[in-house]
C-alpha cells in the first residue's frame, strides 16, 4: 500500500446549480440546503497522463477514484481554517479527451470533481479567489495497492523483482509507473498561487492556460500584474532551457560521434534543467579530454541568463 499525492491543475466556476446537483449535495449535507446557500465549482482531480514523477493512474484506477472521491473534503491553506471554510466533492465524472493518447497507450481522460461549499460571510473571500482563478491548484492524495513498472510489470517497490528506474529508457522503452487499484481517497487541498513560484506552477499556468486566465480576470486588481510577472519568468525559464538543450545537442554531436542529432534531441527533450546541465558538463569534459584544451561554452557559469532560479520553472 502506498499513499500517492498529486498536484492537479484547474478549477472552473460552475454553471447554475441543477436540481440533481442540489439533490446530490443534500445527500451529503447535515441539513437540507437551498440552491442559493451553495457555491459549486469543478476541480480537475487527476488524469491518466504520465506526470512529472513518471507515474500515471490508469483508466480503471480513475474509475475507482471517481467513486472514492465522492464525499471527500477539500481544505484550504492555513489562512482559512474554520469548519465552514471547506469544500466537499458531491459528484465526479470521467471526462474523455478525444484524440489524445497517453504515453501508456490509453485514450486520454481526466477525473473531474464537482465540489460545493456554503455561501457565508466567511467563505466570500475563498469564492472570489476561486472565481478569479487565484485558487486554482489542488493537491489530491489517495492510496494505491500497486505501483507497476512498465518494463517488467512487477511492483516497482519490490526491488527483488524489479530493478528498473523510473524515467530511464530500456531498449527504447521508458520506464513509467502505473498506479493501480486505488483503495482510498483522502482529503484534498487547495493551494493559492504562491508569491514565489516554484516547480509545477508553470505546468498549471503555462502558455494558453495563463492567457485564458488573464483574459478572464477583471481589468484591475493586483493579480493581473503578478500573473503577468509569472508568465514572463516562465518564458525566461523556457528560453533558457531551450538554449541549454541546443547547446547539449551540439556538444553531444562533437563528443559522441556515434549518436545522431535526432537521438540526442530525443534524449534532451526528456531531461529537466538539472539533468541537462549534468549531461552538458559530461559532454564538455569529454571534449576537453579529446582536444586537451578547455571548451568555451555558451551556458557555463556566469553567462547563464536569468540565473539559477529559473531552473525551478522548468520542471
Ligand atoms: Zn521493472
Amino acid at each position: 500500500m502506498r499513499t500517492i499525492t498529486k498536484e492537479a491543475e484547474t478549477t472552473s466556476a460552475a454553471a447554475p446549480l441543477a436540481p440533481e446537483d442540489l439533490a446530490a449535495i443534500n445527500r451529503l449535507s447535515r441539513r437540507e440546503l437551498k440552491a442559493e446557500e451553495v457555491y459549486a465549482f469543478a476541480v480537475r482531480l487527476c488524469d491518466n497522463h504520465t506526470d512529472r514523477d513518471d507515474e500515471y493512474f490508469d483508466r480503471r484506477a480513475l474509475e475507482k477514484l471517481a467513486a472514492l472521491f465522492v464525499g471527500k473534503t477539500g481544505v484550504f491553506d492555513h489562512n482559512w481554517s474554520a469548519r465552514e471554510q471547506t469544500a466537499r466533492i458531491y459528484r465526479t465524472e470521467l471526462v474523455e479527451e478525444p484524440g489524445t493518447v497517453t504515453e501508456a497507450g490509453e485514450p486520454g481522460c481526466w477525473l473531474k470533481g464537482w465540489a460545493y461549499m456554503l455561501r457565508a460571510p466567511e467563505t466570500e473571500g475563498i469564492i472570489a479567489q476561486i472565481e478569479g482563478g487565484i485558487l486554482k491548484e489542488v493537491s489530491v492524495s489517495c492510496a494505491v495497492a500497486r505501483s507497476l513498472c512498465s518494463v517488467c510489470g512487477n511492483d516497482i517497490h519490490d526491488r527483488g523483482l524489479c530493478s528498473h528506474v523510473k524515467g530511464r529508457v530500456y531498449e527504447g522503452r521508458r520506464c513509467i509507473v502505473r498506479l493501480a487499484d486505488p483503495t482510498d481517497a483522502y482529503e484534498w487541498s487547495f493551494v493559492a498561487v504562491p508569491a514565489q513560484p516554484a516547480a509545477g506552477v508553470v505546468k498549471a499556468y503555462g502558455g494558453g492556460t495563463l492567457r485564458q486566465m488573464l483574459a478572464g480576470l477583471g481589468q484591475d486588481g493586483p493579480w493581473r500584474e503578478e500573473l503577468r510577472a509569472l508568465e514572463k519568468q516562465a518564458e525566461t525559464g523556457r528560453r533558457y532551457l531551450e538554449g541549454l538543450r541546443q547547446e547539449t545537442v551540439r556538444l553531444g554531436l562533437l563528443a559522441e560521434t556515434e549518436l545522431s542529432g535526432d537521438v540526442l534531441r530525443a534524449i534532451t527533450d526528456k531531461l529537466d534543467g538539472e539533468e541537462l546541465e549534468a549531461l552538458r558538463r559530461c559532454f564538455a569534459k569529454r571534449m576537453e579530454k579529446a582536444m586537451a584544451l578547455p571548451v568555451q561554452l555558451g551556458y557555463g557559469g556566469e553567462e547563464k541568463p536569468g540565473g539559477e532560479d529559473d531552473l525551478s520553472f522548468t520542471i
